[in-house]
């Protein structure tokens, strides 16, 4: 497993955290998989990413698999994510010119949010929308009351929606 989250280019935090294996090996198996030293740096961690138009149709259309798996198969939290991520990739991969080395929504961000659904205290939830029925990513603070309302960016999508480059 640690190898096919290699090859899906699994940020090397994400596999310390999931397996009891040194760094030192991690390292040497990243580069024996992909030719490479894994990327250095902090994780991408912001929810506000989330909630952002294009990255929340992609990690929505993520958690669609995952839901699906996670309520229909016996498959392991891990195998879970790299199922529906595979899934997740195959589908967009069929839509626009995906480059799958350099993916928009990496596997560890799907990793990241997965994590912040399941916190004590979550900082993204599913929220259904109330156009479509489709779940989709938000914030899991409803302080402002929006979930009861909620409207995807799908059913009321931006002017400029697609046309900025988002951040990665
Ligand atoms: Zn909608």
């Amino acid at each position: 497993m640690a190898i096919r989250l290699i090859q899906l280019r699994a940020r090397l935090q994400v596999l310390e955290e999931e397996f009891n294996l040194s760094r030192e090996i991690l390292i040497q198996l990243y580069k024996e998989v992909l030719g490479e030293s894994p990327p250095k740096g902090m994780l991408p961690f912001s929810e506000d990413w989330y909630s952002t138009w294009q990255p929340n149709i992609h990690s929505s259309l993520f958690m669609g698999y995952y839901q699906i798996f996670s309520k229909y198969t016996e498959l392991s939290p891990l195998e879970l994510l790299i199922k529906s991520y595979e899934m997740y990739l195959e589908e967009v991969s069929r839509h626009c010119n995906y480059d799958k080395n350099h993916p928009f929504f990496s596997i560890t961000r799907a990793w990241m949010m997965l994590k912040m659904m399941k916190y004590n205290h979550p900082m993204l939830r599913m929220t259904r929308c109330n156009e479509c029925q489709g779940n989709f990513v938000t914030r899991a603070d409803d302080s402002l009351g929006f979930h009861k309302n909620f409207v995807c960016g799908l059913c009321n999508m931006p002017a400029r929606a697609g046309k900025t480059k988002v951040q990665q």
